[in-house]
Parts: structure tokens; C-alpha cells; sequence
């Protein structure tokens, strides 16, 4: 009888690119994979720990696991498994816990589970990890665009992320292994491939030789084939001469930055443990319009985070309007245990942390729309994403996601004219 094996993953690209990963190993070893909807022998569920809503999801999806059937393995891997294995190994159903580490032996570690009944618990300190796991992509993603992890860890230790406690130093990827896996990838069929790391813009340090971001592209560039390159999450004091330079010259590298802000206020930055200053995150849009003018640029925000006042706040939301934004997330502040900003004074109430989201969330609405509406009119090239009952939707170089009437070949590039804008983004006509 053929094992059957679910997966559900929670959280950030990276990890859905490890989840797709160990999908194929699983289907290398001769499992079938199932949805995580159906019974299955093992559940693996790849989880995250940025927020507190994070890891009360992923405990909700081990117990819906062991749920659906007693019997099966309950494999928990990702952020939360390592920041919190002992919670982890305690639960109902639990075989197998991973951390961020040791992916590629999860069948193993499944079957020796199966086989002597115990727990298998390989959650070491993270601390210790010195070379990037690579595991390759080896089952095609059911998706039309192709994320690529090629950076692990962070030291950047912002005062309220989990994230280095949990992923540990920085590991980067060989140029190589990433232009042979685009050189995959693109082989598969995938004509957007999104670069993607727990810490992007350093990628490269850890190397010897003196390469960084704009070299990890330039290879998937040279991979051949490859028709859109986007870069996943930046960090602003991160986007290189060199990547601008790669940025203006390919035009295969999609026009849109999402580069996370965090602050509008210089206070809060410094409480942070932010490098920069609002005037040189403003100083630096600027600059990339001047050099890119259609850059679209994204960016995440946290308020109420502790010592947050009315008047910052105030501050801060005017900072953001005067912002050239096309879009933009906003996260309540989530303390983290183990994050020197969980025992700052000051902590904001969770009422009032709920009123600045929303205020907040009105304001990246706002900006959005507008920016969408500027490009009314205007013909664009979309990847088609979908395509559903004569409806087909794809998203733009910019990130916007376009709905069109009509029919076209998911995987493929769609020229189309947008005519108004929608909650969901733009609706078009196809040219
Ligand atoms: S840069 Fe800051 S926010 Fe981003 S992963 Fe590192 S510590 Fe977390």
C-alpha cells in the first residue's frame, strides 16, 4: 500500500520553499501526497513563529493532524518547532520534530518513527548551523511562479523578531547551486523564479569570494530561459549600487522592491534596532524613482510597538503619506518571548494597537488604489496565474494583480490594458 503524505505550511516564502522541497523527497521515497484535507500516514506540518497568531495556527494544524487520524506520523518542522520543541514534542501525535535544520532527513526520520514508535527530535542549537541546506527542488511547485531560497539566517537581531533566535547565522547558497536550479526551474516551465532568504540582502557575506545579492541574480539571469526574476523582501540599506545597476539594465528583473520599513518614527527605529532614519528611507525612495521611475515600491509597517505614543503615531502616519508607496502591510506589534522588545516599558494596549492597524490599514488602501490608478490605461505584460471560466488573472512586473475577460494559458504572458481599479487590484482588457 502506497504511503500517503500532507503537507500544510505556514508563514513566509522561504518556507514554502521547503515545504516543496521536502514534497519532493517524500515523492522521491514513494509517497503520494495528498491534501491536507485527507487521510494520510503523515502530516508534515511546516510552521512559523514570527507572531503569536503564527504559532497558535500551527498548534490548531497538529491537532487537526492527529485529528484526522490517530495513527499517522505528525511531522513539525520550521520556526516554531525550533523556537519552542519541548511544547512541540508534548503534543498528541507528535513523531517527528525538525527545527530549521535537518529537512533532508525527514523521511528518514519519519520511518524510524513508524518503525520504533518513538519520538524523533533533532532540534540542535541553532546557533551552531555553518552551511546552507540545500535541498533541491525535485517536484515541479503547483504554482506558476518559482520561489528559490538561496540565503538562511539573520544577525540583524531587530528588537522585536524571533527570526535570528530561530534561523540562526547566515548561510548563503552557491552561485552554482542557483543557476542550476534556475536553469531547472526554467526548464520546468517557470518563467517568473522569485528570489527568496530569511535575509536577502546579506546574501554573499558568508561567502569567501566577494559576491552578494546582485550576483546570486545576475546567475539566475545567466541561467537562460528565465523570463521574469522578482526579488523577494529586501531590506532597504540593502539594495545595492550594483543590484540598482542590474535592475536598470535587465529588463527581465521585474520593477517592484518590497523593502520593509518597519518605523516612520526615528525613536521607534532606534528602539528597533533599525540602521537607518526616516529621512534616509524617504532619501533613498527618492532615489531608486529618480534611477527607476516605474518602481513600484512596497514595504511592511508595525505599529504599537512599545513606547509608541499618540504623538508619534500622529507622526508617523503623515511620514507614511508623504511616502511613494504602491502598496503596503501593516502588523500590530506581536511580543515575542525571547526578543529584547517583549520586556520593554511602555507596551501598548491591544485595543489601541488595534485602532492605529486600522487607521494604518485605511492608509496602505488608500495608497494602493492610487498607485493602481496610474497605471489606467497603460498597457502591461501579465504572467498568467489562472484561468477560470473565461476569467483570467496574472500580476504585473509592479506586483499588481490584474483580472481580465477572456482565455489564455496559464504560465504564459498576457498583454492587456487596464480599464479600472477593483479591491482585488486592476480589471483589464486583453490587447
Ligand atoms: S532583518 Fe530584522 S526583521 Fe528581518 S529577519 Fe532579521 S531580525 Fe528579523
Amino acid at each position: 500500500m502506497q504511503r500517503r503524505a500532507a503537507f500544510a505550511t505556514l508563514g513566509c516564502k522561504v518556507n514554502q520553499y521547503e515545504t516543496e522541497s521536502m514534497e519532493g523527497l517524500f515523492k522521491t521515497h514513494g509517497y503520494e501526497l495528498v491534501s491536507f484535507s485527507e487521510e494520510a500516514d503523515v502530516y508534515v506540518i511546516n510552521t512559523c513563529s514570527v507572531t503569536q497568531l503564527g504559532e497558535k495556527k500551527s498548534r490548531q494544524l497538529i491537532r487537526r493532524a492527529h485529528r484526522m487520524n490517530p495513527a499517522a506520523i505528525v511531522a513539525v518542522t520550521g520556526c516554531y518547532a525550533q523556537a519552542e520543541a519541548e511544547t512541540i514534542r508534548a503534543m498528541e501525535g507528535v513523531g517527528v520534530v525538525i527545527g530549521t535544520r535537518e529537512r533532508g532527513r525527514i523521511v528518514e526520520l519519519v520511518e524510524e518513527a513508524m518503525a520504533s514508535g518513538q519520538t524523533q527530535d533533532v532540534v540542535g542549537n541553532i546557533m551552531e548551523a555553518d552551511t546552507f541546506e540545500d535541498i533541491p527542488l525535485t517536484e515541479r511547485p503547483l504554482r506558476t511562479r518559482a520561489f528559490l531560497k538561496i540565503q538562511e539566517g539573520c544577525t540583524n537581531f531587530c528588537t522585536y523578531c524571533i527570526i535570528p533566535y530561530t534561523r540562526g547565522p547566515l548561510r548563503s547558497r552557491p552561485v552554482g547551486s542557483i543557476r542550476e536550479e534556475a536553469r531547472r526551474l526554467a526548464e520546468g516551465g517557470f518563467h517568473e523564479i522569485v528570489l527568496t532568504g530569511i535575509h536577502l540582502g546579506a546574501y554573499g557575506r558568508d561567502l569567501t569570494d566577494d559576491i552578494d545579492l546582485a550576483d546570486a541574480a545576475q546567475a539566475v539571469l545567466d541561467a537562460g530561459q528565465v523570463k521574469r526574476l522578482r526579488i523577494g523582501s529586501l531590506e532597504s540599506i540593502e539594495v545595492s549600487p550594483k543590484l540598482l545597476r542590474l535592475l536598470k539594465e535587465d529588463s527581465r528583473i521585474c520593477h517592484h522592491l518590497h523593502l520593509p520599513l518597519q518605523a516612520g518614527h526615528d525613536v521607534v527605529l532606534k528602539a528597533m534596532n533599525r540602521h537607518y532614519a526616516a529621512s534616509e528611507f524617504k532619501d533613498l525612495l527618492a532615489h531608486l524613482l529618480t534611477e527607476v521611475p516605474d518602481l513600484a515600491i512596497t514595504t511592511d509597517i508595525i505599529v504599537g510597538f512599545p513606547g509608541e505614543t499618540d504623538e508619534i503615531f500622529e507622526e508617523t502616519l503623515k511620514y507614511v503619506e508623504s511616502l511613494p508607496l504602491a502598496g503596503m502591510h501593516v502588523f500590530p506589534y506581536s511580543r515575542r518571548k525571547g526578543t529584547p522588545a517583549a520586556s520593554y516599558p511602555d507596551q501598548v494596549e491591544e485595543s489601541v494597537k488595534k485602532e492605529r492597524a486600522h487607521r494604518m490599514g485605511q492608509l496602505a488602501e488608500a495608497k494602493a488604489k492610487a498607485y493602481a490608478e496610474t497605471w489606467l490605461g497603460k498597457d502591461v505584460e501579465i504572467l498568467v496565474e489562472r484561468c477560470t471560466d473565461g476569467r483570467i488573472e496574472g500580476l504585473t512586473p509592479q506586483y499588481i494583480r490584474v483580472h481580465a475577460e477572456g482565455q489564455a494559458e496559464e504560465g504564459t504572458f498576457l498583454t492587456v490594458c487596464p480599464q479600472k481599479v477593483t479591491d482585488a487590484g486592476l480589471w483589464a482588457v486583453v490587447k
